[in-house]
């Protein structure tokens, strides 16, 4: 437990901003975290001096761990800006002196890529300075190469000090790169995940009617278009109406309507075939379509339908009331177009309304 509350209060500290509005508060965690990490690396090389008992070599990790200790704290006073400079100057000075010292074997000049895409992930909008920054740096490791080809380390190292050393820097290098990658890279991934929810969220909104969860009008269209294009089955579709709803809203109010057109889109789900396309047409009217049904079986599914829509009990208050609808069913005859298939559907749904409503009209 105070474990735990030991690494929160360091994480937070780590978290803490500079309190300078316009810059960006990742990049300060960034530096921070690379500090430590170069903190650790010291002390570690320290240790592996201390244990093949190279003097040198130990107080050059020493000093090394002091300043980067130094920045650390500098961190939190002033600018980030001025501490990601500081952090640069430092670790390519360091990196220099390490290659003056140990040469070329250590593997410390890696430590320059580190550099490289700190600047660019840096959000500082200078293009210019940082690809003559990136331009300075390959030439910085170039010349060094070509330095340690003429001359020898000041301090020799024994081949398995050597070694380790190269392990630990190739370790710290990678833990750097991934550390910098990470931090930098969960807003992008954050922000593609939003996008591609709100995209789906939009989509959705596009084509679904928001008081009954249906189709709207302009997705069913969509669909019979593409449906009407190229069709390989029998394909039937039922306008549909409720009977007399004005009185509804006008004996129970609005809201309890609302209630009937919610639970009438409920009853459409539960009871027809899981193909069917259900939409809401417009106000108190239903396009119902069977994409793979022909008129006959369609209209067993309406005939059960019906029955138990006026099965249902609505609560109106002071009484309990139920609804009937009126059906409009078309056959598609693979010959006429979607307009004329709608106007006939239309049509029959206009002939049951005349003709006693609650009915199907097939
Ligand atoms: P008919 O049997 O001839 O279809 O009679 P009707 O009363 O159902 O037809 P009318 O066209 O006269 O009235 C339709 C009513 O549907 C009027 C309108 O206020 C209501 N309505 C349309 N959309 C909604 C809605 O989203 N909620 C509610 N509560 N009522 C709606
Ligand atoms: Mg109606
Ligand atoms: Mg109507």
């Amino acid at each position: 437990m105070k474990e735990t509350n030991f690494l929160h209060r360091m994480y937070q500290n780590i978290c803490k901003d500079t309190g300078e509005q316009n810059e960006s508060a990742k990049l300060i965690v960034v530096v921070r975290l690379l500090i430590l990490t170069m903190i650790i690396y010291s002390l570690i090389n320290s240790g592996l001096c201390l244990f093949a008992s190279h003097t040198g070599g130990l107080v050059f990790c020493q000093i090394s761990a002091v300043l980067f200790l130094a920045i650390f704290v500098l961190s939190y006073h002033g600018r980030t800006f001025v501490s990601f400079c500081t952090l640069n100057a430092y670790i390519l000075v360091w990196i220099i002196f390490n290659i003056y010292m140990f040469g070329w074997n250590i593997g410390v000049q890696h430590f320059i890529i580190v550099l490289l895409i700190a600047c660019f992930f840096a959000k500082y909008k200078h293009a210019a300075i940082k690809i003559s920054y990136a331009l300075a740096l390959c030439i910085l490791r170039i010349f060094l190469f070509f330095y340690c080809q003429d001359n020898a380390p000041q301090i020799t190292l024994s081949a398995r000090l050597n070694n380790a050393f190269q392990i630990v820097n190739t370790i710290a290098i990678f833990f750097a790169i991934s550390l910098i990658a990470y931090i930098f890279s969960t807003d992008t991934q954050t922000l593609e995940y939003k996008l591609v929810e709100y995209n789906e969220q939009l989509k959705k909104q596009a084509s679904i009617d928001p008081l009954t969860g249906l189709y709207n009008r302009r997705r069913t269209l969509e669909y019979l278009e593409k449906l009407f294009k190229a069709p390989e089955h029998q394909i039937s579709i039922c306008l549909c109406d409720i009977d007399l709803f004005k009185r509804v809203n006008d004996t129970y109010g609005h809201d309890v309507g609302d209630i009937v057109l919610k639970k009438i889109a409920e009853t459409f789900r539960k009871e027809l075939p899981s193909g069917t396309f259900i939409s809401r047409w417009g106000g108190e009217e239903f396009l119902l379509i069977f994409p793979i049904s022909n008129g006959d079986e369609a209209n067993v599914f309406l005939g059960t339908l019906r029955q138990k829509i006026k099965e249902i009990v609505f609560d109106g208050g002071s009484e309990t009331f139920s609804v009937s609808l009126t059906f409009g069913l078309v056959e598609h005859d693979f010959h006429s177009d979607l307009t004329t298939i709608l106007k006939q559907a239309d049509e029959k749904l206009y002939y049951g309304k005349e003709h006693g409503r609650d009915q199907i009209v097939f």
